[in-house]
């Protein structure tokens, strides 16, 4: 079982600087910086070589070829104690953070078995639940989630909005006896049909009313079974076991119970959500990316067809050592944005330029991999074209890289709105 984590003793190095015009000295305190996991982090890394002894690569791909759930692998991790690692001790987690979850995730997806559950049902909201529900929603909710009883999904996209979230309709309006009736429609939601609850983003005051167009947006803890919910599955070309579904909502029944967090200020949660999502997925991205440059490496390094091994090739070597320097880069950014985000800190920056680059390091990896298998990459023995849609789904979904870019040119850089 995993631990909670002993904060971190850092020794503070006091420097005298000489502020030159000024009359006194300052004292600059510098907490010293370590790049170093610690022994708990290496373990929680390392953990996906563990367990993928036992639920490999083969057995992920033969549950996505069906489109069937991991529910064993799933059940393990979550005995393990990872399905509920951002979730607080007292309701079955581990109490960790989203640091130790990118590692548990980029871990798991380093031996090709990542799942989109632990993004949408650990990271987007059991994560938030803990940090944000009432008592009795953390009673409620996260003891049977983190057991790994019931799951979660996270519904905001929907068809006419896509990407202009603040375009969205779903909408509940409040009634008479201050309940709520949910109407609207969600699209590519995945694991709706599976997950026993999800959490909806909708509006309770319209764009119109709306003093900024941020405001009006409340997430509802909805049970995905509810009377006036139906759902219907997308089939896409992504290899993955979660389902995506078509989600329609036609006067849902919904109590003050069921909101998360303030009503009309959803997205003051929202951003602890979509954040810690862009940092997961980068995760996974860089994992497989890694993954797929493994097989490459042991590959290209047996495989001779003139003299010596492929691999000494530098048309083949070089394209995967930049896709290699790539992926611990954009690694390395989704680690500080991580650990932004453990320390109360704005991590949208971090985040969003850590899944910009995983998303293309893992293409690159994905692509440079493929080429040193010539034609049995394309094979199902082999395996490495069935990574490929995933990672390329990252630079569409969940947010796409142009979106990305636009927060990195007009939030970062003060650059104007192109929108
Ligand atoms: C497999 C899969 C799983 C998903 N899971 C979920 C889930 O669990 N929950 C959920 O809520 N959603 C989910 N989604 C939805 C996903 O987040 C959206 O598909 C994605 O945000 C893009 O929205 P859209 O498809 O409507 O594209 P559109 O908004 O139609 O955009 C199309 C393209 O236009 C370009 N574009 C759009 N706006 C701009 C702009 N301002 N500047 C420059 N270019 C722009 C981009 O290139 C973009 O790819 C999933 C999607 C897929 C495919």
């Amino acid at each position: 079982m995993l631990q909670r984590r002993k904060s971190a003793i850092h020794t503070p190095i006091h420097i005298l600087v000489n502020p030159g015009l000024a009359t006194s000295w300052l004292i600059l305190e510098i907490n010293s910086m370590d790049f170093r996991f610690s022994d708990e982090h290496k373990m929680i890394l390392e953990y996906g070589n563990s367990l993928a002894k036992t639920y490999d690569r083969k057995y992920w791909t033969q549950c996505a070829e069906r489109r069937a759930f991991p529910q064993e692998m799933y059940q393990q991790t979550a005995a393990d104690g990872f399905v509920g690692t951002m979730v607080p001790e007292a309701y079955g987690g581990a109490g960790l953070g989203m640091f130790e979850m990118t590692l548990f995730v980029e871990g798991l997806s380093n031996n090709g078995i990542p799942l989109l559950t632990y993004v949408i049902g650990s990271v987007m909201c059991m994560g938030p639940i803990g940090d944000y529900g009432t008592e009795e929603q953390k009673q409620r909710y996260l003891p049977d989630a983190c057991a790994g009883k019931t799951r979660f999904c996270f519904a905001i996209t929907e068809a006419d909005a896509g990407t202009n979230t603040m375009n969205a309709k779903t909408f509940a309006s409040k009634t008479k006896d201050g309940r709520y009736k949910l109407n609207g429609n969600k699209t590519f939601i995945t694991d709706w049909g599976e997950s026993d609850y999800a959490i909806v983003v909708s509006r309770t005051t319209s764009l119109a009313d709306a003093g900024k167009k941020t405001e009006g947006f409340t997430l509802f803890i909805v049970d995905t079974k509810a009377k006036g919910i139906e759902c219907q599955p997308i089939p896409t070309s992504v290899l993955v076991p979660e389902m995506q579904y078509q989600v329609f909502f036609d006067d849902v029944d919904l109590g003050p119970e069921d909101v998360l967090g303030e009503v009309d200020k959803g997205f003051n949660i929202l951003f602890e959500c979509l954040n810690p999502e862009r940092i997961i997925v980068s995760a996974i991205g860089t994992g497989l990316g890694r993954f797929a440059m493994s097989k490459a490496v042991e590959y290209a390094s047996e495989r001779t067809v003139f003299k010596g091994p492929i691999g000494a090739y530098q048309a083949l070597q070089h394209p995967l050592a930049k896709a290699k320097t790539e992926i611990e880069m954009a690694s390395l950014m989704s680690l500080k944005a991580a650990w932004l985000f453990d320390e109360g800190e704005s991590c949208a920056a971090e985040a969003n330029m850590a899944k910009y680059a995983a998303a293309e390091a893992s293409i690159h990896a994905v692509d440079a991999s493929l080429q040193c298998f010539g034609g049995n990459g394309f094979t199902k023995e082999y395996g490495i074209y069935d990574i490929y849609p995933l990672v390329r789904l990252f630079k569409t979904a969940p947010l796409n890289n142009e979106m990305v870019l636009n927060y990195i040119g007009e939030h970062v850089m003060g650059l104007p709105r192109s929108y």
